[in-house]
């Protein structure tokens, strides 16, 4: 239950004065959340400064400025569409303030010639001469007024103002009373200058004064607060998992140390430290939570095969479970490739396995004759059972939803868990991104791969890429050609579309794969694709994770420009894989924008997911990491992970001292926090 001193907050946004059933979904659309405390968390992306300037001097055509002057003449318009033109004098110089379809008379009672008035509002160019359309405000000095010397201005959406966006959050600062007791510290506080709750909020929504600084301040103050409360619970569920039991998976017979003797390469430095931090952990008598991430291709699946034969040979089952029937299959086959040889039964587990097949590996399991699962969701189906279930391993972990993962954990006791992922997150804030998980990074990849050619070719020249493909199919090489949609009539950059078009001209059996495709029939296509039964696959962005194709030599993007640069490079990560040359053909339809071609040449100009992920950071800002919002790891509402990593460290600490030594805090301040997490906490939210 949520605390009671949160009610006013978490009241529908409706509840506010001027917001009724008709805006309702309107708001709720931009704030994304349905109480006054989301619309609360949607901060202004900037302050406009109204402060009267000193002469007509400082006005910046473009700007929005705010002077006071003479009323120096009215000047009727010269022709229809013309404007009505009112000239104001300072001293210094002459403004021209224009207005069309203005009623004259109101207008000239607006503007008495010789009286003085304060203007605010865009200032423009017009034939060498500083003009302001349609003025914001018009004020009379000599009653005492003034515009307001600053107006928050917000992301809007289709039918509503800032001015009514405005009216809302002020009222909704009105249910913020009285102050919440204060839940950071003092010292805190103070070091960093930040204000009260209560206060940030008042600064940032409805400022007194232009004060730029405050209001990041202000911000910091409630992005430290939101990281705060999910850093706590990070640290609690961490201090619980310590002190929780799991088999520590100790052997001396080490079925790790064989399967190394036996790789055919050596494993990359990062593999190996990969591999000790993971042993470290499950060596404990205390469950492993550990993320490895690694770029596509890195070899994830190696330190993985590592640490199950680790757990095997201490007496353990392990299991492996995968996004797709597909992908679990591909599995199977390298980890029975790895782990049959040393005399472990290992069985794949998907939907696709039914009958006496299914019921001897579901006998085996429980029996603990087979130590090896890989599967699909189809592992945690009521009727599988295991028997000393030591280590689970999580594939594209970014794939499956928390609730799936809890699902498998209740299979055993209280198992250690590997999940692994490919989303190149940037070093700096993959702690930030995986909460209260370890981490190692396979930050290095094997040696000796080949490059893949990566090339930017405008759509115009779309027949020579057809024609390449063409060639590519007849020596016998596959082709991935990934389109932005499923269907749409009348574009031709449907994948819908594209398969037609290309058995069409190729002559050759085209697959196809997208989203709305029932699960098997997406299995189906891939895994006629894999066998060579179709040599040409168009798909949507289904297939960027981790089908592994060998034989794939070309990856053909269209409409690349519309793609995040992550997302690419783990579609490009589908070719290359082979001992053959690939290419990486990014289509784009012209004219490309500055950006979008910078984007695209970063993705030429290197193979390294974690620069690439840097580069899409730098060029578009933490929103688009592709992986980070799929992951559903980060939602923060006022974080910003391009300038908020500092505060996530300390926060981190802060919280991590705070459950350690909790005992040590006063009960207030314990209230406080607690009050924190209420109301940070995702449970709180609808949907
Ligand atoms: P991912 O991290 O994308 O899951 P995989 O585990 O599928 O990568 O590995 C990609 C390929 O690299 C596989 O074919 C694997 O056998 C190979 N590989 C893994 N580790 C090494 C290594 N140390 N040296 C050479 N090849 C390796
Ligand atoms: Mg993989």
């Amino acid at each position: 239950m949520r605390d009671e001193r949160l009610f006013p907050l978490f009241q529908p946004v409706d509840s506010l004065p001027g917001i009724g059933p008709k805006l309702r979904p309107v708001f709720e659309r931009l704030i994304g959340g349905d109480t006054v405390w989301d619309l609360l968390l949607h901060l202004p992306k900037r302050w406009l400064d109204r402060r009267v300037k000193a002469s007509f001097d400082e006005l910046v055509p473009g700007e929005v400025a705010t002077v006071q002057g003479e009323v120096h003449s009215y000047k009727a318009p010269y022709g229809d569409r013309a404007p009505h033109r009112i000239q104001m004098f300072d001293g210094t110089g002459f403004l021209t303030l224009t207005f069309f379809r203005a009623e004259p008379r109101w207008l000239q009672g607006q503007f008495p010639i010789g009286k003085e008035r304060i203007v605010s509002g865009q200032v423009g160019e017009f034939q060498g001469e500083r003009q302001m359309s349609h003025p914001d405000y018009i004020i009379d000095p000599a009653k005492g007024e003034r515009p307001p010397e600053v107006e928050p201005i917000y992301n809007l959406t289709a039918g509503l103002t800032n001015k009514k966006l405005h009216s809302a959050t002020s009222a909704a600062l009105e249910l913020v009373e009285p102050e919440l007791p204060e839940w950071i510290s003092a010292d805190v506080l103070q070091k960093n200058d930040w204000p009260a709750f209560r206060e940030a909020l008042h600064l940032l929504h409805a400022p007194a004064a232009y004060e730029p600084e405050r209001f990041e301040i202000a911000r910091q103050r409630l992005a430290y607060d939101e990281v705060l409360a999910r850093e706590l619970v990070f640290s609690m569920a961490r201090k619980s998992r310590a002190e929780r039991p799991a088999p520590p998976l100790t052997s001396t017979n080490d079925g790790l140390n064989t399967v190394s003797k036996s790789l055919p390469y050596k494993l990359t430095s990062a593999q190996v430290r990969a591999v000790k931090d993971i042993v470290a952990d499950i060596e404990q008598p205390h469950p492993m939570r550990r993320m490895l991430q690694g770029d596509v291709g890195s070899g994830k699946t190696l330190v993985a095969v590592l640490a199950a034969a680790k757990a095997v040979s201490a007496g353990y089952q392990a299991c492996f479970m995968a996004p797709t029937e597909v992908l679990a299959r591909q599995q199977y086959e390298t980890v029975a490739n790895f782990l049959a040889p040393l005399g472990y039964e290992v069985v794949a587990l998907t939907g696709r396995d039914k009958g006496r097949a299914r019921e001897s590996a579901l006998m085996g399991l429980a029996d603990g004759s087979i130590q090896i699962a890989i599967g699909t969701q189809a592992l945690f189906q009521e009727s599988v059972r295991f028997n000393g279930l030591g280590l689970i391993i999580v594939d594209e972990q970014h794939r499956f939803g928390v609730a799936d993962r809890m699902k498998l954990a209740g299979k055993a006791e209280a198992p250690h868990m590997l999940v692994m992922s490919a989303t190149p997150i940037p070093r700096t804030l993959a702690q930030a991104v995986h909460g209260d998980l370890d981490i190692s990074i396979l930050d290095e990849k094997p040696v000796g791969r080949q490059p893949i050619e990566t090339r930017v070719v405008s759509d115009i020249r779309i027949e020579d890429v057809v024609e390449a493909v063409g060639r590519a199919v007849s020596r016998g090489e596959r082709v991935f050609w990934v389109c932005p949609r499923v269907d749409a009539d009348d574009d031709d950059s449907s994948a819908v579309y594209r398969a037609a078009a290309l058995k069409d001209r190729l002559g050759v059996d085209v697959g196809l794969v997208h989203g709305r495709l029932k699960g098997e029939e997406k299995d189906a296509a891939l895994e006629a694709f894999r066998t060579g039964e179709t040599s040409i696959l168009v798909a949507t962005t289904v297939i960027e994770v981790g089908v592994d194709v060998p034989d794939a030599t070309i990856m053909v993007i269209e409409r690349a420009e519309g793609f995040g640069l992550a997302q690419l490079h783990q579609l490009r990560g589908r070719v290359g894989r082979g001992t053959k040359k690939s290419y990486c053909i990014l289509l784009y339809r012209p004219p490309l924008g500055e950006l979008a071609r910078e984007r695209l040449e970063t993705l030429r100009g290197t193979e390294d997911g974690f620069e690439i992920a840097e580069a899409d950071f730098r060029l578009r800002g933490p929103g688009d990491l592709l992986g980070v919002r799929q992951s559903g790891a980060v939602d923060y509402r006022i974080i910003d992970l391009s300038k908020d990593a500092d505060l996530i460290d300390i926060a981190r600490q802060d919280a991590r001292y705070l459950v350690e030594r909790a005992g040590n805090a006063t009960e207030a301040r314990l209230d406080a926090l607690s009050l924190l997490k209420d109301l940070f906490s995702p449970l709180n939210r609808n949907g």
